[in-house]
């Protein structure tokens, strides 16, 4: 491929350090979402900029920035509400331009408003902390989004359902807020189950459906959780969901749906909320990344395997077969 440029007055370039590979980029390589022919892959980078446009003012070349999975040009009506998902010169790599992450070289449009520096003075941190950074573009700001939505606070009970990367860092976002126990419902995965618990799930349950809700009724005196935070997509989690909050509670979706539907009259009945969407991980980053540098929080350990560019489609494959939780592609290696 050619190396991307700038092109419009606003974009940047950044040399990828490193790129993920998303639960969501499955759906494509999988054939169950198109993708435009020619059109690139990946939504999550860490990098330093090697180009800017003439009307890129606070963003300079050297900066060590993150990537967050959509930009936006951080001015907007939308961007001013914090919906920075919905910003009005916003876009999404791979579909409105054909550049994206998964590359040495990437194109970011907006860089103004979309790129985040790690450190004020622009340097690198410490690479320790570059994985967690790189959760930063998406997963960590998208679990952060389900609990914060959600309205976890001190003396929750919060139920997580998903074990995948989401889920993992929807557990983390849950402590982060005060919740007073976090219960996950994970897969059999024992690996997993060590992470949830490892990153604050105080209890991890396996079971699934309507043995699922039992369980959560068991750990809640027969009431049910105050938020259940959906991190799935799928109809059998988000009735599992429906089932396991208590009445007037909560229920925040952040996985994408899929074939989901939802009978009103339930929720009417019980006084349940739903709430969530796709994440503002941008509007997100200055709340977040202060508790990475911090160590407050450590969402890198959700990237379980590290490979090489070239070794992309090795990455596709264990994410594919569920061997690894979370790919972290090294453009270097
Ligand atoms: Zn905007």
């Amino acid at each position: 491929m050619p190396d991307p440029v700038v092109v419009d007055p606003t974009d940047a370039v950044v040399r990828v350090e490193a790129a993920a590979v998303c639960g969501s980029d499955l759906w494509s390589y999988r054939g169950q979402s198109t993708a435009k022919p020619g059109s690139r892959i990946g939504h999550e980078a860490v990098g330093t900029v090697i180009a800017t446009g003439d009307e890129v003012t606070d963003i300079a070349v050297g900066d060590w920035v993150i990537v967050p999975f959509r930009w936006s040009d951080g001015v907007c009506a939308a961007c001013a509400r914090g919906l920075t998902t919905s910003c009005e010169h916003g876009g999404f790599w791979g579909r409105e331009i054909t550049e994206a992450c998964q590359a040495e070289l990437l194109r970011v449009p907006q860089a103004d408003g979309t790129l985040v520096r790690a450190l004020p003075d622009g340097s690198r941190p410490d690479d320790a902390l570059v994985p967690s950074m790189l959760a930063l573009a998406d997963v960590m700001g998208t679990g952060y989004h389900a609990a914060l939505s959600a309205g976890v606070g001190p003396g929750s009970t919060t139920v997580v359902i998903g074990d995948g990367a989401v889920g993992q860092c929807a557990i983390i976002a849950a402590r982060l807020l005060g919740a007073a126990r976090v219960v996950a419902l994970a897969s059999t995965h024992a690996d997993r189950q060590a992470l949830a618990r490892s990153l604050g799930a105080d209890e991890v349950i396996t079971a699934r459906g309507d043995d699922a809700v039992v369980a959560v009724a068991a750990l809640t005196d027969g009431a049910g959780a105050d938020q259940v935070l959906e991190c799935v997509g799928t109809a059998q989690s988000f009735s599992t969901a429906l089932a396991a909050v208590r009445s007037g509670g909560t229920v925040s979706y952040v996985g994408i749906p899929h074939g989901v539907q939802i009978d009103l009259a339930t929720l009417f009945a019980r006084n349940v909320t739903i709430t969530g969407g796709v994440a503002p991980v941008r509007h997100y980053l200055p709340a977040l990344l202060p508790a990475v540098l911090e160590r407050r929080i450590d969402p890198g350990r959700v990237f379980t395997d590290r490979l090489g560019l070239s070794e992309v489609a090795e990455a596709y494959r264990r994410m594919d077969a569920r061997e690894a939780l979370k790919v972290l592609i090294d453009t270097s290696a």
